[in-house]
């Protein structure tokens, strides 16, 4: 039950169930949470009565009364949503005490010690979760008062020193919220309540629901819960532990306890736990119990378990229990032991690691121990993940320098970066940037080379002429160390020594597993025969978008493009255009081998074409000169170019309509090189698949694949070899999902170009969202970035609309998606619903693909 009762709540009546030690208590449904802001944050009459009748059920039960002066019952507030949620508001533990319980339950106990370490701690979790006064002021108190007694623990404290302490934290609260600490225990308890309902809507726990994929719409339950005392003295004590080591996976008790404390001690860091095993030493009776009950709750449960215990007075309480939360590697080595052990099965495995997880093992990743000491000094969008550490570069051109010459590491610091960048950023260890979001240049480059990037980084006051930039109150000079972490968006500014990825025997086992299950194929988006060997090591099955303008910023071929770009005759643009062609052709053969026989898409020319000219003077000096035009003439050609709104203006297949002989020239370099490869390896069946973009009508497409269609069958009928060639389009402008039916009339195949189609559906760009986004997320109007991953009410109905609509017209239609989204875990799961072939992601998030594959095929049978 536990999207009624949460995680937190259903594990606790599971274990009363089963017999197992748990404190008396009930919990407090996630649908009162939903109901509580429908009524505008207010607990209604109904469900404050049905609180305080189960208050008497527990009050009969445990024969203790609420806010009572001969045997006081105290109460835990604790909350719990359906997914485990680190966000969220912390517990409140010893709720019911007031200045007269408080010495009714001294006396109860004798031991007024104990009552009045219970009641400053109430007053203070009170205080700091419920009306959020700062921690540190009643820390502030407690080092001051050990100080004036020359003490160092807060166990070397008396009775009459907690008394006192007690005082001058309700003195503190008085001053800080303007009225008394509320004595009335009911009263006390509604507080607490709504502040664990209001927390379900704090920033922390609304940013952590966005990166884990978690609705808005669940709530979360509350459990209130009869108090027992792990600091009643020196035989009482709390802890944690897990059933498997939660770093390695090793199949061993792991956990801490401390003796004589009370709830977060153990993970405060205040004072030093005690390892799992030593409680064998001291209790032997309370250890046996734990021992059986976590093998009993593994077994259950049938994965690693996560516990907290506390034992009054030599008996030991189960507070909690849930799948325990662990490292990529201790999970892979988990799920495997499970199904070695017979406890699980392979679908079973499949479905227990998060796909999201598999980053970690992929790239490379802080130091442990280093990241512990290091503290973070801004954080912006996630956009590639990793870990890297370098020294600050301004340009490209630098990082290359310095990577190649100096043999350095570097780390390339732009307010945004451009296709000229590539090679530089090849050279970096990590690319941050000022400007963009998850889909903008950097992000995706970056991906696709498997390299760390941040970006969206605003904070940041850049200074170019002194190469320098200012974050988190500091300035970085060329040549200062940072640190970025792509996995979480955090960035260091320091050195943090990295650790390399490293594959493991378990990885493979598993991926085995997932390629059984799955249906969707997983291709990769790769532009240089580089990345595709990489994708091939990860197990991509074949390339599902080689975005062709990636091969033309290199040294000789930028010159060529821009002499093209630049000239005013169709001959001019043909001598230019002939030049790259032979270039062209190599880079596909190359893709071709690497792809072993795969199916290769390749994407004819799609950017803008000012992003190709020159922007430094000598170059456009250079370019005039070989062309026989002036400066000026050259100036006022790039000039021409600028348009107000690039991503909707001259590009994609509006680039071949107005000029044809680049996608000639680009078809004759495909066939020319499947030809040649053909020949080589004549038992490959050579799947070439050609995809026009940003295709908006039918006739558009049939207009540039009659040019295609002309240059390919010539070529082949010269060769005397029988090689297939499909035409196919990316859907990328809605007009092309409405009119999905004609298109596929004359298209081969669809691919979602979920990148554009985002942008063009929702109306904003895919390059300056990022800077509006935060507000939508915070006023809860977007639950995530759709960017990275599929808005599924609005993007996907329309390429869901379209896959239908394609199919109808034409049964054997090929459809995929080679847009960000390919390799989102989501966006995967969506894509089998809606039965496409394949899904395109980039190198490094195939196995992820993979395994979201597999688990959809999976859990669609069930
Ligand atoms: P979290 O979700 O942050 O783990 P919990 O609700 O589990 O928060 O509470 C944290 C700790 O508070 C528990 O591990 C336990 O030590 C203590 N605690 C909670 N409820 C009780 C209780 N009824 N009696 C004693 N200790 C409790
Ligand atoms: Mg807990
Ligand atoms: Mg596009």
């Amino acid at each position: 039950m536990r999207n009624l009762l949460g995680g937190k709540g259903a594990n606790l009546a599971e274990m009363t169930n089963l017999g197992m030690p748990v404190p008396q208590g009930f919990t407090i449904s996630t649908e009162a949470c939903t109901k509580y802001y429908e009524d505008g944050e207010k607990i209604s009459e109904d469900l404050e009565k049905s609180i305080m009748e189960y208050i008497e059920k527990m009050e009969s039960v445990t024969g203790k009364k609420f806010g009572d002066l001969e045997n006081p019952l105290l109460v835990s507030v604790r909350s719990g949503a359906r997914a485990s949620m680190p966000g969220m508001m912390d517990t409140i533990l010893n709720l019911g005490l007031n200045d007269s319980v408080v010495v009714a339950f001294a006396e109860k106990t004798g031991n007024p010690r104990f009552a009045y370490d219970s009641y400053r701690r109430f007053i203070q979790m009170y205080s700091d979760v419920v009306m959020e006064v700062g921690k540190k002021y009643f820390e502030e108190l407690i080092d001051q008062l050990k100080e004036k007694k020359g003490v160092k623990l807060d166990t070397e404290l008396t009775a009459d020193d907690l008394k006192l302490l007690a005082e001058q934290f309700k003195a503190e609260y008085k001053k800080k919220i303007g009225s008394d600490f509320p004595s009335d225990p009911k009263m006390q308890l509604m507080g607490a309540i709504k502040a664990v309902f209001r927390s379900w809507n704090n920033p922390r726990a609304i940013y952590y629901r966005r990166m884990n994929d978690i609705p808005g719409s669940w709530g979360t339950a509350v459990n209130v819960q009869a108090m027992v005392f792990g600091n009643m003295g020196e035989t009482s004590g709390t802890g944690v532990a897990f059933t498997r080591n939660p770093s390695t996976g090793e199949r061993k008790l792991y956990g801490e306890f401390l003796m004589n404390a009370q709830g977060e001690d153990v993970v405060a860091g205040v004072r030093t736990p005690k390892s799992i095993d030593h409680l064998k030493e001291i209790m032997p009776e309370c250890y046996a119990q734990f021992v059986e009950i976590s093998n009993k709750l593994e077994k259950h449960y049938r994965d690693m378990q996560d516990m907290e215990f506390t034992i009054e007075n030599k008996k030991l309480y189960m507070l909690q229990t849930r799948n325990g939360k662990r490292t990529a590697a201790a999970a892979l080595k988990i799920a495997c032991d499970l199904v070695d052990e017979g406890m699980i099965n392979e679908k079973e495995a499949v479905c227990m690691i998060d796909p999201k997880q598999l980053d970690a093992l992929l790239h490379p990743q802080f130091d442990v121990i280093a990241l512990k000491k290091a503290k973070p000094i801004a954080m912006a969008l996630a956009a590639s993940p990793g870990a890297a550490c370098g020294k600050v570069v301004f340009t490209a051109e630098d990082a290359t320098e310095w990577a190649t010459k100096r043999n350095e590491k570097v780390i390339l610091v732009r307010l945004e970066t451009s296709p000229e960048d590539i090679e530089g950023m090849h050279y970096s260890e990590g690319i941050l940037t000022v400007r963009g979001g998850m889909t903008s240049h950097a992000a995706v480059v970056a991906r696709g080379m498997g390299t760390c990037c941040i970006s969206g980084c605003g904070e940041i006051k850049m200074d170019l002429e002194y190469k320098c930039f200012t974050l988190g109150g500091r300035t970085f000079k060329e040549g200062d160390f940072i640190s970025l972490d792509g996995s979480s968006g955090k960035i260091y500014g320091e050195a943090i020594p990295t650790v390399e990825a490293s594959i493991s025997a378990e990885l493979g086992r598993l991926m085995g597993w997932a390629d059984q299950y799955r249906v969707l194929k997983v291709r990769t988006n790769a532009d240089t025969p580089k990345d595709a060997k990489q994708a091939v090591l990860f197990g991509a099955e074949g390339i599902g978008l080689c975005r062709t303008e990636h091969m033309f910023f290199d040294g000789e071929r930028i010159k060529a493009i821009r002499e093209m770009i630049c000239s005013d005759t169709v001959e001019g643009r043909t001598k230019a255009l002939a030049k790259l062609e032979p270039m062209q052709q190599g880079d596909f053969e190359e893709l071709y081998e690497a792809l072993g026989g795969n199916p290769v898409t390749i994407r004819f020319l799609d950017p803008p074409l000012h992003e190709f000219v020159p922007t430094v003077k000598e170059d456009i000096e250079e370019l005039a000169k070989t062309m026989g035009k002036t400066v000026n003439d050259i100036e006022n050609i790039i000039a021409s170019l600028h348009e107000f709104n690039p991503m909707m203006g001259h590009r994609g297949c509006r680039l071949a309509v107005t000029y044809p002989e680049i996608a000639a020239m680009q078809t004759r370099a495909v066939i020319k090189a499947a030809l040649k490869v053909k020949t080589k390896h004549p038992d490959w069946n050579l799947f070439t698949e050609i995809m026009i973009p940003l295709i908006g009508d039918l006739k558009e497409f049939s207009y540039v694949k009659s040019i295609v269609v002309k240059a390919a069958d010539e070529l082949i009928k010269n060769s005397n070899i029988n090689l297939e060639y499909k035409v196919g389009t990316m859907i990328e402008i809605p007009r092309a999902a409405l009119t999905a039916d004609e298109i596929a009339e004359e298209a081969d195949f669809f691919s979602f170009g979920t990148n554009d189609l985002t942008q063009m559906v929702f109306g904003f760009s895919r390059d300056d969202a990022g800077k509006f986004l935060d507000a939508y997320y915070t006023n809860k109007i977007y639950e995530s970035d759709p960017f990275a991953r599929l808005d599924i009410p609005g993007v996907g109905k329309i390429v869901k609309f379209a896959v239908e609509a394609g199919r109808r017209v034409r049964p054997n239609i090929k459809l995929g998606i080679c847009g960000e989204h390919g390799g989102d875990p989501s966006t995967v799961a969506f894509c089998h619903e809606i039965g496409l072939d394949y899904v395109s992601c980039s190198p490094f998030r195939v196995p992820i693909a993979k395994l979201a594959a597999a688990q959809a095929a999976i859990r669609q049978k069930k």
